[in-house]
């Protein structure tokens, strides 16, 4: 029987899972389709009976349904639990289990693409938002020395910080307070929608207040190399982006769907194709 795949979200016409999927099934030889629904708030429930009614192996799930879509499940996979939201639904003969793959699937990129070992490691996260969440909930799993998290709106990191203090060295300050902090810092990653497409000209801060050798990431992937990352190469740092983020947390999906290992090369390349880029 064909595999059958998809990506709720709403909207869903800009994603680009569809497209990367896609490559990736042929690229593993397997008869099948991944598809794009267009889910609103109201139906999220019976999409997810749809899921079993349909045969569906299983589905992404994207903004804004992440967190409402965890009442519709019959399990949680403890991924999912600790962020408090699910990207990715499994189908096992009409039970659906729900993971978040976008945490692991950062530190998966962060750790193949820029530091090996992040254990010791002190690193300042830029923003509290939804992202924010599974990346600190992932990169606490292992063992920083200390992650500070700063953003705009200064209770809301506090607020992030104080549900993972638990697992580590965790706090939250405002944005304003990062020129105090950042030489000790060996990594900043934003998670904030700063220079996002189509305002590539933004940064979420002062890049005069990056030092050589550290690392500097962003989850964005449109553009490919955000103004932050031109801007912090220019000044002697690592520079990683967001697009190893999307093809790893597509890549655990798929795993967890098939059972084979994700062709990542092919899905990093239909990505950098698809966007009219080069690999950042
Ligand atoms: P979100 O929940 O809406 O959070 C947005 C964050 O950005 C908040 O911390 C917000 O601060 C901050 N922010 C927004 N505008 C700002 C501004 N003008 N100045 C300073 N801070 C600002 O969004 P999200 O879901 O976390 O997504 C954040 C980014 O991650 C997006 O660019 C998204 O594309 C990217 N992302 C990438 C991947 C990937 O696979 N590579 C996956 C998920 C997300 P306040 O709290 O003060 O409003």
């Amino acid at each position: 029987m064909d595999l059958l795949l998809g990506v709720m979200g709403d909207p869903i016409v800009q994603s680009k899972s569809p497209v990367m999927h896609g490559a990736a099934l042929r690229a593993l030889g397997i008869q099948g389709a991944y598809v794009p629904l267009h889910i609103r708030g109201g139906q999220l429930g019976e999409a997810m009976q749809a899921v079993r009614t349909l045969g569906f192996r299983g589905v992404n799930v994207t903004i804004p349904h992440k967190v409402a879509v965890m009442e519709y499940l019959d399990k949680l996979d403890e991924s999912a639990v600790a962020v408090g939201a699910v990207n990715t639904v499994v189908n096992d003969n009409g039970v659906l289990t729900g993971y978040n793959t976008d945490g692991i699937g950062y530190v998966r990129s962060l750790k193949a693409e820029a530091v090996g070992d992040l254990s010791g490691t002190r690193i300042l996260v830029l923003g509290a938002g939804g992202a924010a969440r599974g990346i600190v909930s992932a990169l606490l799993l292992e063992k920083p020395e200390a992650v500070v998290i700063a953003n705009r709106t200064a209770d809301k990191a506090g607020e992030l910080a104080g549900l993972y203090s638990s697992k580590g060295n965790v706090t939250g300050t405002g944005m304003a307070d990062i020129s105090g902090i950042i030489r000790s810092m060996d990594i900043v990653i934003n998670t904030t929608s700063v220079g996002m497409f189509p305002y590539p000209d933004e940064m979420p801060m002062d890049p005069d207040l990056l030092h050589e050798g550290m690392v500097v990431s962003d989850l964005i992937y449109n553009p490919l190399e955000t103004r932050l990352l031109t801007e912090g190469r220019k000044r002697g740092c690592i520079i990683h982006g967001g697009l190893g983020m999307f093809v790893y947390q597509g890549a655990y999906a798929l795993e967890y769907w098939t059972g084979q290992t994700a062709p990542t090369e092919v899905m990093r390349q239909t990505i950098i194709d698809c966007l009219g880029g080069s690999a950042g």
